[in-house]
């Protein structure tokens, strides 16, 4: 048994590390500056807490989270590791004793706050003292291009230097812009050992679809499932109490939850969810942080998630337990105009929405996939070589058709009415419905007007959505509705470029029946 098997099972009471673990440990231990990207839980803090055992001096741990910080404090503490915080909710004696055992030099983890960097006096200790390395954790955090940007963690790489002592950074977060932030800033751009583990979770089975009665396709969902716990996740409050009712009617065990109720009842609501065997929690996405539930075997979508990364994390917390879990997300153009607009409409600034965009595309780009969405998911995620076999597409192969003909069509209806009209509007004009509103604009002249009776109007909605989730075309954010071509649509309109549509959207009546399992 290795030095660090042996710490793993006395230290910590685990019988083996989990995937990724234990090169990490090792690359840690042995003093090299490491960049590890795991999921959240997929157990980030043993990577560097197990190391720290294992070298001379004291392991400074950065991190944003003080109730997390004492959490690991405690727990390490509690297995018989010395460990301390310097944080703001310290009592003058607890922040005493730490400085005793630093000054005795038997501490061996030191939690600080990074706010706290920004105090000589802090500086000044962490020189003193001797720091064998520096673990980050939410290495994100130093990231611009996210939310969660810290500007304290601007000052780790400075430590860093100063110390001269190597840096483990953890994240959770993985896009290749934050990446490349993380290496820069804390790193000083010199490459660190890089590890990328564990996204998948091979036994939740994901599925996608358009919305086409959203109540409906939740039911039946539900009802294929009658018994078992699953989150129902919607856009709007006003939508988990419906949806609830709905589901209760329908004889489920059912409540809503969001961030509007009295805390107290969003506890009992949690704690029922715990409990009960068979609950469903209709919910915004308030709910979830604090829920630990290992057997919840389904989680859908009602509506879109606001990026890849929000998927990841809510279909995340169903099938913990290793057990079959089932996923599906309903999507439609309303949430792509919705979630396009929430973010126009936020206050971050210009990158900062560029890179939602961004985020919000490779959402879109899973929702209309043509092949695996396990591969494309993980692959955002970095993670190559995936097998799948457990997702919509994997099992049945979606019928597809060249779309550029009629892509073509519908970007010259938009751009023939001066980029001004909804896909409402433009699809009259497309299959040559001379409504009110096409006279009274003289659009039935148009050389477009009619040029689209192939597709009906369903048809066209799903073309017009595809285009939306391909990014071709996006609604103004100045004129409510409008669509507009993006610049990706431009080799399509002049011919240069070509695209795949998926057919199996349009669905006909005979296949809408319940789906029988
Ligand atoms: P995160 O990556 O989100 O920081 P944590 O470090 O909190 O995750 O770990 C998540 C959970 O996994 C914790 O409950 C932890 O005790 C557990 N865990 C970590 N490593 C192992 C292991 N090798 N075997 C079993 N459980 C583990
Ligand atoms: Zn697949």
């Amino acid at each position: 048994m290795t030095a660090a098997a042996k710490l793993l099972k006395d230290v910590f009471g685990f019988d083996a590390f989990r995937p990724g673990q234990e090169e990490i440990v090792d690359a840690v231990r042995t003093g090299q500056n490491v960049l590890a990207i795991m999921p959240t839980g997929g157990g980030k803090s043993l990577c560097f807490q197990l190391p720290a055992l294992m070298r001379e001096g004291v392991t400074v741990v950065i991190s944003p989270l003080i109730a997390l910080m004492r959490d690991q404090v405690r727990a390490l503490r509690e297995a018989g590791v010395e460990a301390g915080a310097l944080t703001s909710g310290n009592t003058e004696e607890e922040t005493n004793a730490v400085w005793r055992a630093l000054e005795d030099g038997t501490l061996k983890l030191l939690y600080i706050a990074p706010e706290r960097l920004a105090s000589g006096n802090a500086m000044g200790m962490l020189r003193r003292i001797n720091v064998s390395m520096i673990a980050v954790d939410e290495a994100h955090c130093v990231s611009q291009w996210g939310h969660d940007f810290r500007p304290d963690y601007l000052r780790i790489g400075e430590l860093r230097s100063a110390l001269d002592v190597p840096l483990a950074a953890f994240t959770a977060t993985a896009d290749a812009e934050t990446r490349e932030e993380i290496i820069r800033r804390l790193f000083d751009g010199a490459a660190p050992q890089s590890f990328l583990h564990g996204f998948d979770r091979p036994n939740i089975h994901l599925a996608f679809a358009a919305k086409d009665g959203p109540r409906r396709q939740i039911l039946e969902f539900a009802a294929a499932r009658k018994g078992q716990s699953g989150i129902v996740y919607c856009g709007t409050r006003n939508k988990t109490e419906s949806l609830a009712a709905a589901l209760r009617e329908a004889g489920h065990a059912a409540c809503h939850y969001h961030g509007g109720m009295e805390a107290e009842d969003r506890r009992i609501t949690e704690r029922r969810f715990q409990q009960e065997d068979g609950l469903i929690v209709v919910a915004t996405v308030a709910f979830g942080m604090g829920v630990d539930k290992p057997d919840i075997r389904w989680v859908a979508h009602a509506d879109l998630p606001k990026s890849i990364e929000a998927y990841y994390q809510e279909i995340g917390r169903a099938g913990r337990d290793g057990a079959p879990a089932e996923t599906l997300t309903l999507f439609g153009p309303d949430d792509i105009r919705l979630r396009r607009s929430q973010i126009d409409e936020g206050l971050a600034p210009p990158e900062m929405r560029a890179a939602d965009h961004a985020r919000l595309n490779a959402l879109l780009g899973l929702a209309e996939a043509l092949e695996c969405r396990r591969k494309q998911l993980l692959a955002y995620f970095g993670e190559s070589n995936v097998t799948c076999g457990n997702c919509d597409l994997c099992d049945t192969a979606p019928e597809t058709f060249d779309g550029t003909v009629a892509v073509r069509k519908a970007l010259s209806a938009i751009l023939r009415t001066g980029e001004y009209f909804g896909s409402g509007h433009l699809i009259d004009i497309l299959i040559g419905n001379a409504t009110e509103k096409v006279r009274a604009r003289g659009h039935e002249d148009l050389p477009t007007f009619g040029v689209g009776k192939e597709y009906d109007r369903r048809q066209w909605q799903a073309v017009f959505r595809q285009m939306m989730g391909h990014d071709l075309v996006r609604p103004d954010p100045e004129r409510h509705g409008a669509l507009r071509m993006t610049d990706p649509a431009l080799p399509i309109l002049r011919d240069e470029a070509k695209i795949t549509l998926r057919r199996d959207t349009i669905r006909s009546a005979a296949s809408r029946r319940p789906a029988v399992k």
